[in-house]
C-alpha cells in the first residue's frame, strides 16, 4: 500500500541572507494572491466572468516579465512557490462555493499571513541527509538539522516560519506493507474536558496542562499594553510571545504522537464520538439585540475545548490505524451521557453533576462516574450498530472495563458549568 507520509520535524538554519530572500518570498506571496483576489473582485463587481487558475497563471508569468517596476521584483522568487498560492486562491473559492467554507477568500494581512512557501516539483530542490543540507530553488543549500530521517520519495517541500524556527516538511510517498492488526478488540472513546478522552477499557487520557507556559504569556500580554504599538519593545514582547505559543503548540503535539502510538498498538478498533467542534465551541456572545446568556462561561468552555485538541487526536489514531491495521470509526456522541447502562433509563436527569452519573429510575440507583458511562455507552451503541454485528460475527470481540464499582480512578473535581448545554448544540 502507498501511503502519504510527511516529515515536520526538521529546522533549517539558513544564512542571514537566505532568511531575508525567505520573507521576501513570504511577501511576494501575500502580493500576487492579494493583486489577485483584487482583480476578480473587480471582474466580480463588473458582473463578468471569474478569470479563473489557469488564465491568471497567464497572467502572473506576464506580471514576471514585465519590465513594469510595480511587479517585475516577482522575477527573483522561485515561480512555483507563486502557483501554489493561485492554486490556494482558486481552491479557496471552491470551498466557499461548496459551502465549506463560511467566507469567501480575504486580503491577506502583513501582520497575519503565515511566513512560508511550498515547493511542489520534485526537481527544483534535493534533499541531502548526508552533509545535513537541502538545496531549494533561489537560495541554494541551506543548512539543515535532521531530527527525522526521511524515507521515501520526496514530492514537494514546504518551508515555514513558525514564531520561532524555521521549519522543513517533506511530503513524501512510502510504500508500507499490508499489514494485519495484531490485537482482535473494539474500544470507544468519549471525548470530555476535565478527562480529554475517557476509553471503554479504562484508559484515561487527561487533558494536556501547561500552567507556566500560559502563565507566562498572560504576564507578556498584560505588559503589552503599557508599550508603544511597533515601538521595538513591543516587538521584542510579541516575538516572546510567539515563541512561547510554539513551545505549547510542541508540548501538545509532543504528549498527543506519544499517547496514539502506544494505544493505537492494544485496539483493532477505536470508536470515536463525531463532534463538530466548530459548532460545540461557537461563541454564545449573540447580538446586540439578543445578547446570549453566561457568555463568559461560554467561552471559557470553548477556551477548554479548543485545549483538548480533539480533532487532532483523532486524526493522529487515524492515520497511524491505518498503517498498524486497524480503524478508526466514528459515531455521534447522543445520549451517550444520559443511558443508564444498567436499566437503559434515558433522562437529562441522570447526569445530576459534572462528573456523576446516577440514575433516575426508581428501582434502580445505579452510580457511576459520567465519563466512564459515556463510553460504556458509545461501546454499547456501535456493537448493536451494523458494522459493529459484522465486526463481532468475524472474531472481534469488545473491550470494556468493569466500572460498576462507581470509583472514580482519577481525583479530577473541576468543574464544568455547562457542558452538558454545549453537547446538545
Ligand atoms: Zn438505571
Amino acid at each position: 500500500m502507498q501511503v502519504e507520509k510527511g516529515f515536520t520535524d526538521n529546522w533549517l538554519q539558513p544564512t542571514g541572507t537566505q532568511e531575508r530572500l525567505m520573507r521576501q518570498y513570504a511577501g511576494c506571496k501575500r502580493f500576487v494572491s492579494n493583486r489577485a483576489l483584487s482583480i476578480e473582485q473587480a471582474r466580480y463587481r463588473r458582473g463578468e466572468k471569474k478569470l479563473g487558475s489557469a488564465q491568471m497563471m497567464r497572467e502572473l508569468t506576464m506580471w514576471r516579465n514585465n519590465p513594469d517596476p510595480h511587479s517585475s521584483f516577482l522575477k527573483d522568487v522561485p515561480v512555483l512557490a507563486l502557483q501554489c498560492v493561485l492554486w490556494e486562491l482558486y481552491d479557496s473559492y471552491q470551498r466557499f462555493f461548496k459551502g465549506e467554507q463560511i467566507h469567501p477568500p480575504q486580503f491577506k494581512r502583513k501582520s497575519k499571513a503565515k511566513v512560508g512557501f511550498t515547493e511542489s516539483d520534485p526537481a527544483s530542490f534535493e534533499i541531502d541527509e548526508s552533509n545535513k543540507r537541502v538545496r531549494l530553488p533561489k537560495l541554494g543549500w541551506v543548512k539543515r538539522r535532521f531530527t527525522q530521517h526521511i524515507e521515501g520519495k520526496p514530492n514537494s517541500v514546504t518551508v515555514k516560519w513558525n514564531g520561532a524556527r524555521w521549519i522543513l516538511s517533506v511530503q513524501c510517498k512510502v510504500e508500507i506493507a499490508d499489514s494485519k492488526h495484531p490485537s482482535n478488540t473494539i474500544v470507544a472513546g468519549d471525548f470530555g474536558v476535565v478527562r480529554r478522552v475517557t476509553f471503554s477499557d479504562g484508559v484515561v487520557v487527561p487533558p494536556i496542562d501547561v500552567p507556566w507556559e500560559e502563565n507566562r504569556k498572560a504576564f507578556y500580554q498584560r505588559t503589552l499594553k503599557n508599550k508603544t504599538k511597533f515601538s521595538s519593545n513591543w516587538k521584542k514582547v510579541q516575538q516572546k510571545i510567539r515563541k512561547l505559543d510554539s513551545r505549547i503548540a510542541n508540548i501538545r503535539k509532543d504528549k498527543t504522537h506519544k499517547f496514539t502510538s502506544t494505544y493505537c498498538k492494544s485496539h483493532a478498533v477505536i470508536v470515536l464520538g463525531d463532534l463538530n467542534i466548530k459548532s460545540l465551541s461557537a461563541s454564545a456572545a449573540g447580538t446586540t439585540e439578543k445578547p446570549g446568556k453566561k457568555v463568559k462561561q461560554k467561552s471559557r468552555l470553548n477556551h477548554a475545548i479548543l485545549r483538548q485538541g480533539w480533532g487532532e487526536l483523532g486524526r493522529l489514531l487515524e492515520y497511524k490505524q491505518l498503517w498498524a491495521g486497524g480503524i478508526v470509526e466514528y459515531q455521534s456522541e447522543a445520549y451517550s451521557s444520559q443511558d443508564c447502562p444498567k436499566c437503559s433509563y434515558r433522562s437529562p436527569l441522570n447526569r445530576n453533576s459534572q462528573d456523576m452519573f446516577e440514575c433516575v429510575s426508581p428501582d434502580c440507583g445505579f452510580k457511576a462516574n459520567s465519563d466512564d458511562v459515556a463510553a460504556a455507552n458509545q461501546l454499547r451503541k456501535f456493537l448493536s450498530s451494523n458494522k459493529g454485528v459484522a465486526l463481532l460475527a468475524s472474531g472481534y470481540r469488545a473491550s470494556v472495563n468493569s466500572l460498576w464499582s462507581g470509583q472514580s480512578r482519577d481525583s479530577a473535581s473541576k468543574q464544568e458549568p455547562i457542558e452538558e448545554a454545549a453537547q446538545c448544540a
